[in-house]
C-alpha cells in the first residue's frame, strides 16, 4: 500500500515531501522551525497527544524507529551526541498535542550551558504563534530527500 499523502501531526497536515521514515506505527518528518539544523522529529501515526496514550506497540517502534534515525542524524551532521526528547504534555512545553520525540544532533560547546537546550525548545516558534519565520517547503523537502537517501526504503505502510 503506498504512502498517504498526508500524515497528521496534531491540528497539522504534513506533505509526504517533508516525510522521510514511515514505519507501520511510526513517522519521521524534518523541522519547520529546528532549535538547531538537522534536529528532527519521529511521531506515532496514530493521532494522540500523550505518551501514556500508545500502545505498547506503538512505542516499541516509535523507539525503534528513533535508533534507525539517531545513527543516520548523527552520521550526517557529524554530530557528537544527541538529545532525545519528549515534550509530554503542555506544560512540560508540548506545543502540538501529538506524541513526537525531538532528535537534536548536538556539538561540544553549541549551547553556553548545556541545558539551555530547553530553554531554546520552550522559545521555539510555536504552531499557535505562527509570526516567526518557519522554513521553505523547498528547503525542508531537500532535507527530507537527503534523510530518505540515508534511511532507504521505509515506506512500511502496511
Ligand atoms: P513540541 O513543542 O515539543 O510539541 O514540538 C513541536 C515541534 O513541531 C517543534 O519542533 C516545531 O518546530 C515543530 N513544528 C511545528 N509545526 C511544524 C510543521 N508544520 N512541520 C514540521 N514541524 C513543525
Amino acid at each position: 500500500m503506498p504512502p498517504p499523502a498526508v500524515f497528521r501531526f496534531g491540528p497539522l497536515n504534513i506533505p509526504l515531501s517533508q516525510v522521510f521514515l514511515v514505519s507501520k506505527l511510526s513517522f519521521a518528518l524534518v523541522n519547520l522551525k529546528p532549535v538547531r539544523p538537522g534536529h528532527v522529529l519521529l511521531a506515532a501515526r496514530r493521532p494522540v497527544a500523550r505518551f501514556n496514550d500508545l500502545t505498547h506497540p506503538e512505542v516499541v517502534d516509535l523507539f525503534l524507529q528513533a535508533q534507525r534515525i539517531s545513527k543516520i542524524v548523527e552520521r550526517i551532521t557529524s554530530a557528537e551526541s544527541l538529545t532525545l526528547c519528549i515534550q509530554d504534555g503542555a506544560k512540560a512545553g508540548q506545543s502540538v498535542p501529538h506524541v513526537h520525540l525531538h532528535l537534536i544532533p548536538r556539538f561540544e560547546g553549541d549551547f553556553a550551558n548545556n541545558d539551555d537546550i530547553y530553554d531554546a525548545m520552550a522559545h521555539q516558534p510555536r504552531v499557535d504563534n505562527p509570526n516567526r519565520s518557519p522554513r521553505s517547503p523547498d528547503d525542508m523537502a531537500a532535507e527530507a530527500l537527503r534523510l530518505r537517501a540515508e534511511i532507504g526504503p521505509s515506506w512500511d505502510t502496511q
